[in-house]
């Protein structure tokens, strides 16, 4: 099942893929020498790159690459292609420092990291193409499709993970720890309800393999690839991502409202949510949970729902599935 985020960012990858006749592995600078000027220099700040505007006008942009990445190959690859990515995606504002070590948000948080999402995006499909992946036909081996790929492409084993889970059926969660068990960056295949564990939490890798109907482990460059699938059975045992409908039916049940004021509840928030849609237009998950909070609780007869210890947990589980949305393009 493919992911259905950021499909415009990973068409204008594939259509530079197919542009250059690139196969898997290629010069990644090379390729972005066609669009840009390449620059190294000492960034301030933590950034590993910066896109600028020509300098002047019918020159190229030019991508600045900071020194440090010299010598981190696989980091600077990826920043290169995140940085073609700006340049290619003609709606992204450049000037604006990058760094590719963060987790890629699977949910923008802000209208800047859903520009960064669509950046990796088309850094992952340019440099890691699904269709490439999907010809290894070893989905059924997760962890170690996820190995080769990092192996074959150059890349870190974070962005290959990220790209092969992509590919997987509901239900998978991925990790990559350091050799003290650190996560070091997780994930999810499309359509999981399970929460995968945080960057830099320690892994409790006894707790998920327990619940776990498939379990994958494989090793590169020092870290650790476990793989995990859950059946729905599973879902009682492990923190779950909540709807706004599931957290209203709890409101609405700890408030006395019975079925029917769970039903009323639901599409009150849903009344609302889509007045906020419409009042932010292009809006940031915080501003629309602002926009959202607001609202509810300027209305008198939804004054107990908001003084509820939920009410917060049901306007972020609303603004997220608005947000989300936009990522379906
Ligand atoms: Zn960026």
């Amino acid at each position: 099942m493919p992911d259905p985020a950021y499909r415009v960012a990973r068409a204008v990858a594939r259509r530079v893929a197919q542009d250059g006749a690139l196969t898997v592995p290629f010069d990644i600078e090379r390729v972005a020498s066609a669009h840009a000027v390449l620059v190294t220099d000492e960034i301030p700040t933590r950034a590993d790159t910066i896109v600028l505007h020509a300098a002047a006008p019918g020159e190229r942009p030019r991508i600045v690459l900071d020194a440090s990445l010299e010598e981190a190959h696989e980091r600077r690859r990826f920043a290169v292609a995140h940085s073609l990515g700006h340049v290619l995606l003609g709606w992204h504002p450049l000037g604006m420092p990058c760094d590719v070590s963060t987790r890629p948000h699977e949910l923008p948080v802000t209208v800047h990291d859903l520009v960064e999402g669509e950046a990796n995006a088309f850094a992952r499909e340019l440099t890691m193409p699904e269709a490439w992946i999907a010809s290894f036909d070893a989905l059924d081996r997760p962890a170690a499709l996820m190995r080769h790929v990092a192996e074959r492409s150059g890349m870190a084993v974070m962005p290959a993970a990220r790209a092969v889970s992509l590919l997987l059926g509901p239900g998978f969660v991925w990790v990559v720890s350091d050799g003290w068990g650190r996560v070091l960056d997780a994930g999810r295949s499309p359509g999981t309800q399970v929460c995968p564990p945080r960057a830099g939490e320690e892994l409790d890798t006894p707790r998920w393999a327990r619940f776990a109907a498939e379990r994958h482990r494989d090793e590169h460059a020092g870290c650790g690839i476990a793989v995990w699938r859950f059946d729905r059975s599973a879902d009682a045992s492990l923190p779950l991502d909540r709807t706004a409908r599931s957290v209203a039916g709890d409101i609405a049940d700890d408030l006395g409202l019975g079925s029917d004021g769970a039903e009323a509840l639901v599409a009150r928030v849903d009344g609302i949510a889509g007045w906020a849609n419409e009042q932010l237009g292009t809006a940031s998950l915080d501003g629309m949970r602002r926009v959202l909070d607001a609202r509810a609780r300027s209305l008198p007869e939804l004054a107990e729902v908001a003084a509820h210890p939920e009410f917060g947990e049901l306007v972020t589980a609303k603004a997220t599935e608005l947000v989300a949305k936009r990522l379906a393009r």
